[in-house]
């Protein structure tokens, strides 16, 4: 490899929002088998919105200020959806008194005396609330594609908020490219089974790795790396610095967290799926002129 067509392939790649952190990872860029995509952000366009709310045995208005109230201290997506749509909805939001992430299960809160949850089955699970009344409902929004969290006020199921988040224009035309180029294209979730299903099925993806928790993400990489396969990593979540920096290339998305895109490899500044196929394209081409 001359050191000179590397640099003018970077510059190339460049122009197009595509910024290598070094030539070797342009190098390494040609010889991906597997694309694993982050779910939020990445396929999707990471900007989930509140569309559904069904509050059982208490006035909507207040519980939906205990929810507020707990997500207002999350950074996550999730709750700065719920939050403006809380608000949106005219709800004036108590303090919470107490507060405390659960990564990747949701949040917990004391909110005006109340313990309060809010997240997946598993955090319910963990704390001993029963959710069975809510499962038909929240099965219907997963199949919509929807992300549905359970809330529990007071150590009693108190309902459930659905958010949606849409996946970007052209990720399907990009993962159809990227298979077209030969490569497998893995969507990998802290997202319930069911919700990730609906995304991936609307951008033309097949394999699934879904529930996988914070410290999952690197090591499902690692298991694919284990089966031989040189391994892209994409996406743009705090959650998954450690899946980019265990990949043979982490690709982190422009608008992502800062650490995601200091553990990664590539950045693109375009968000768009379609310029990780564009990389390996010009990989390819640069390597290609070398040999
Ligand atoms: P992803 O891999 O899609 O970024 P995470 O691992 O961050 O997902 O979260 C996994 C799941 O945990 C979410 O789909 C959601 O159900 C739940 N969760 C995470 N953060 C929150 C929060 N702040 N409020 C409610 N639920 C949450
Ligand atoms: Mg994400």
């Amino acid at each position: 490899a001359t050191p000179t067509s590397i640099m003018a392939g970077s510059g190339r790649a460049a122009e197009f929002g595509i910024l290598f952190k070094g030539g070797e990872h342009l190098e390494a860029m040609q010889g991906v088998q597997v694309i694993v995509l982050d779910k939020t952000g990445t396929v999707t366009k990471g900007k989930p919105e509140l569309t559904d709310v069904l509050i059982e045995g208490m006035a909507e208005a207040e519980a939906l200020g205990y929810v507020g109230a707990a997500e207002r201290a999350s950074e996550h997506p999730l709750a700065e959806a719920i939050v403006a749509g809380i608000e949106a909805r005219g709800v004036a939001l108590p303090a919470a008194e107490q507060f405390e992430a659960v990564p990747g299960y949701g949040v917990r809160a004391v909110v005006e005396g109340k313990p309060v949850l809010v997240g997946t089955r598993k955090l319910l699970e963990r704390e001993g609330v029963g959710y069975a009344q809510a499962v038909p409902a929240m099965e219907r929004y997963e199949t919509e594609g929807k992300t549905a969290m359970l809330v529990a006020i007071g150590g009693e199921y108190a309902g459930l908020v659905a958010v949606a988040d849409t996946i970007k224009a052209s990720s399907a035309a990009a993962v159809a490219r990227l298979k077209d180029m030969g490569l497998d294209v893995i969507m990998m979730t802290g997202d319930n089974r069911r919700t990730a299903e609906a995304i991936a099925r609307q951008a033309g993806i097949g394999e699934v790795l879904a529930e996988v928790l914070p410290e999952g993400k690197a090591e499902a990489v690692k298991r694919l790396q284990a089966q031989g396969r040189k391994v892209a990593m994409a996406g743009d979540g705090v959650n998954d610095a450690p899946a980019l920096a265990t990949a043979d290339v982490g690709i982190a998305i422009g608008t992502g967290a800062d650490i995601a895109i200091e553990a990664a490899d590539v950045t693109l500044m375009r968000g768009e799926l379609t310029s990780i196929a564009d990389a390996i394209a010009m990989s390819r081409r640069t390597m290609a002129n070398i040999r």
